[in-house]
């Protein structure tokens, strides 16, 4: 039975949302998630790729939502070269539809109550503080109180917003993103395919996710800056011309995708954000499966504890951020620096990096194989590498 005050209540019910939502409830929070669709994870916005030990601590894994198991990732040079890249550990192609609804029947078995088709509309402020959500249900405006208020809103956050936070972020640290889920093609199974160029897709990648022999996601993620001549669709258009003419296209998906660092802000007095709506994305993949998992784990231990200790100040909230920075926030700053130099990499460089990937025998691969192997041929760019490590460490 919904109620009409709880201690927590996280808008929105995507990765994010209900991993928050299920560490807040099983650590003694009265929890309510508001979801705005009328179910989780439709539509997907996804291409569905995730690594086994970044779902494996939250969910137990499960064979109805996977739809197919990856061993290997191949890139392609913009010169046609290709190279294998093993040793990242087991990746799957999910059914995302399936996977968002079981972490939301996670999160609700633990105790947390789910309202969808509930679209919040604003806070609600008391003696100028935070003190709930006003919401449309089925046309009706209603309200409900609560202690804090957590944004899992996903990219087009308006929580943050509403509490005052900055949540803007450049245009090239938008990737603008076209997605067609295809069928009777060809592709490798086990393999995820990254293919490369200022031709195919000018700062960024297109991908090949297969969810099966003769399925697969093949999308493209266009930095903001660079889409305005020729849009991500023609360039993907053109990919599947040239490499699935006779594909049947059963799913589009258009979307965007925050490449930026985590925003400076993201808590404040009784309030957080998490996933998407905080910016904790991987600048270079894209992936913000995975870390708006994580990132809600925290959260949601931290809100319990705030609810124990009737602390909702931003003081005591920045508990989250520090953590969030130890666990993964700062690696992703380093991401965020290594994609500053990728975006700016010419065709040249990128066949040199996939000839240095060809060289690495298959059981040695790993980054520092990489980096070793990319000083003996090109300690040019091996320096470029370096310093983006050295420039996110100083900030
Ligand atoms: C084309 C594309 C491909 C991608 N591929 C991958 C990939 O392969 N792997 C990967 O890890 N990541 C990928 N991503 C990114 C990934 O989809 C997101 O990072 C992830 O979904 C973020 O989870 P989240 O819970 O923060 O937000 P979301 O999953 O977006 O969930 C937010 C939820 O909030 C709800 N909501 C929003 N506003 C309100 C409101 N006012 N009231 C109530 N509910 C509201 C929404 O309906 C939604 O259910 C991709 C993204 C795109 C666009």
């Amino acid at each position: 039975m919904v109620k009409d005050r709880y201690d927590v209540v996280v808008i929105g019910a995507g990765p994010a949302g209900s991993v928050t939502s299920r560490f807040a409830a099983e650590n003694g929070a009265s929890v309510l998630m508001l979801e705005r669709d009328r179910e989780p994870g439709i539509p997907v916005r996804c291409a569905e790729g995730v690594s086994h030990r970044g779902i494996a601590p939250f969910i137990e894994i499960d064979k109805r939502w996977i739809a197919n198991q990856i061993d290997v990732a191949k890139l392609h040079a913009p010169n046609g070269e290709s190279a294998y890249m093993y040793n990242n550990g087991t990746g799957y192609v999910l059914e995302r539809r399936i996977f968002d609804t079981a972490l939301c029947d996670l999160a609700v078995k633990r105790g947390a109550h789910l309202i969808t088709k509930a679209d919040a509309l604003d806070l609600i402020r008391e003696n100028n503080k935070i003190a709930g959500i006003e919401y449309k249900y089925f046309g009706e405006i209603r309200t409900v109180k609560c202690d804090m208020v957590i944004g899992a809103d996903g990219v087009e956050s308006r929580v943050g917003r509403w509490a005052g936070i900055k949540t803007a972020v450049r245009l090239e640290d938008i990737n603008t993103c076209v997605q067609y889920t295809l069928s009777d093609i060809d592709v490798e199974n086990n393999a995820c395919e990254f293919y490369f160029g200022s031709t195919i897709s000018p700062g960024g990648y297109i991908w090949v996710f297969p969810k099966s022999e003769n399925t697969a996601n093949v999308g493209i993620g266009l930095a903001g800056h660079l889409a305005h001549e020729k849009g991500p669709k023609e360039y993907l258009d053109e990919f599947i011309e040239k490499h699935f003419p006779d594909a049947k296209i059963t799913y589009t998906v258009f979307g965007g995708v925050p490449i930026s660092a985590t925003l400076k802000e993201i808590v404040r007095d009784n309030i957080m954000l998490v996933g998407d709506a905080a910016r904790q994305v991987n600048p270079i993949t894209g992936g913000g499966v995975v870390q708006g998992m994580l990132a809600g784990s925290i959260a949601g231990k931290v809100a319990a504890e705030a609810v124990k200790t009737r602390k909702f100040d931003a003081k005591f909230l920045k508990k989250y951020h520090r953590e969030w920075d130890k666990r993964l926030g700062n690696t992703l700053k380093t991401m965020f620096e290594l994609k500053e130099r990728f975006l700016r990499m010419n065709d040249e460089k990128l066949n040199r990096i996939i000839k240095f990937c060809q060289k690495i025998p298959r059981d040695e691969f790993s980054l520092k194989a990489l980096f070793t192997e990319a000083v003996k041929g090109d300690p040019g760019l091996m320096i470029e590498v370096a310093k983006a490590f050295i420039v996110s460490k100083m900030k």
